[in-house]
Parts: structure tokens; C-alpha cells; sequence
């Protein structure tokens, strides 16, 4: 596929972040990805937070972002902006690692979080904590969008990225937390927290999947959907 002028040259590498036990009862990763430029990185998703008595209570075995980024020659101070689909403990723990850094996230998910979850607030509301707040869809980089992805929560977010091999992957969070859910958004048979708002969310899956990405990564499943 021939890229549009002012494409840039965006690979994805994914880390292993962290395993926990899942709602289902089964141990499931916790994935972020990395999404290279030429002379930087973005970072989807930081991985799992304390405070121990929730890494006990979800069983997790937690890992530095900062080890996972070594695995691929990179440092924090490499990753210059932080995309988080939401803020759940699982997803923006690690935030605080990047203080330097600019963090892309929906104003309706920073206000629901600092709401419902005032005790993850110092997480990803540290101070001087440099905000890009988005009021939908947006375009990061060019070849790097986000898309509202609503319902797991009111202001999830998915990623889009024109791959430098000429493929298109999107990379869902908890849009849906596995490529069942994906596949099958009609299902009644929704894992516990899948879907806080079930229409919402199943219109989000169908609006990842209209967008017709080629690979399909989930935060919770290391398995790639190819379409
Ligand atoms: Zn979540």
C-alpha cells in the first residue's frame, strides 16, 4: 500500500506487563503496546499499579514498564506520549514512570476516574501531569488515530495505526477483553465489568470492526485477530 504524504513509518511491539487473575477466574496478561516513529515511541497503556493489597487481591504478577521497554532497547525517556484507553487501575498504573511525557486521554475518562476511583487518582493525576485531553476522535500522529470506544467505560478509547508494512492494526484495550467478545458482540455471555453501558459497547466493537483493521490486539489475550 502506497502511504499519503506526511505518512511516517509506525511499528508496533507489544509488552507483557503484567499477569492477573481475570473476572473469568483464569490468568490473563496485561499487554501494552509500543508504537515506534522515526526518532520516538508512544506508549499505549502503562500496565498495573499498587497498592499490594490489589495486586494480592487480582493475584498479579507485575513487571517495571521500564524492564519491558529494555526487552526493546528503550528507556521511559524514549517514550515521549502516553495514549491510555482508559483509567483503570490495569491499564494507567505506570503512569507516574512517564512523568515527562504528554498523555492522550478522553476528558469524559479523566473525569468518570477521578469520580469513581479517587484512590488510582495519584496514579494518573500526579502533579504537573501533562494532559492532551481529546473530546472524541483524533488523529495523534499521522497514521496514529484514536476512536471513542464507549461502554466498557463512558470514555474509553481505541488506537488505529497505519503499520509501516502497509497493514492497519488496531489495538483495543478493553474494548473487548477477548477476541470472543470481538468476534461475537451480540453475545449475552459478557464477563463481569465487559460492558458498563451493553449498547454502547456493542456499537464500539462495531465501529472498531467497520473500520476493517487487518490485525486486532487485545490488552488481556495475546492472541492477533487477522482479518
Ligand atoms: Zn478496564
Amino acid at each position: 500500500m502506497q502511504k499519503g504524504p506526511g505518512a511516517v513509518a509506525l511499528e508496533i511491539k507489544r509488552l507483557t506487563l503484567a499477569h492477573l487473575r481475570g473476572v473469568d477466574g483464569n490468568t490473563w496478561p496485561v499487554h501494552g503496546f509500543v508504537v515506534l516513529f522515526p526518532g520516538g515511541a508512544a506508549l499505549v497503556d502503562t500496565g498495573v499499579g499498587g497498592p499490594q493489597r490489589w495486586l494480592d487481591d487480582w493475584r498479579v504478577v507485575n513487571r517495571s514498564v521500564a524492564d519491558a521497554l529494555e526487552e526493546l532497547d528503550l528507556t521511559p525517556g524514549d517514550v515521549g506520549l502516553v495514549i491510555n484507553t482508559h483509567l483503570h487501575f490495569d491499564h494507567c498504573g505506570q503512569n507516574a514512570v512517564f512523568k515527562h511525557a504528554s498523555f492522550y486521554v478522553q476528558r469524559a475518562e479523566l473525569q468518570r476516574a477521578r469520580i469513581e476511583s479517587p484512590k488510582l487518582t495519584d496514579w494518573f493525576d500526579f502533579m504537573n501531569a501533562k494532559f492532551e485531553l481529546l473530546d472524541g476522535d483524533a488523529e495523534v500522529l499521522p497514521g496514529l488515530q484514536v476512536i471513542t470506544t464507549p461502554g466498557h467505560t463512558v470514555g474509553h478509547q481505541s488506537v488505529l495505526v497505519d503499520s509501516a508494512d502497509g497493514l492497519s492494526d488496531a489495538l483495543v484495550g478493553d474494548a473487548a477483553y477477548k477476541p470472543r467478545m470481538y468476534l461475537d458482540p451480540a453475545t449475552d455471555d459478557l464477563p463481569e465489568g465487559q460492558a458498563r453501558d451493553l449498547e454502547a459497547w456493542r456499537a464500539s466493537v462495531g465501529r472498531i470492526r467497520s473500520a476493517a483493521p487487518d490485525r486486532v490486539h487485545f490488552c488481556h489475550d495475546t492472541e492477533v485477530i487477522h482479518s
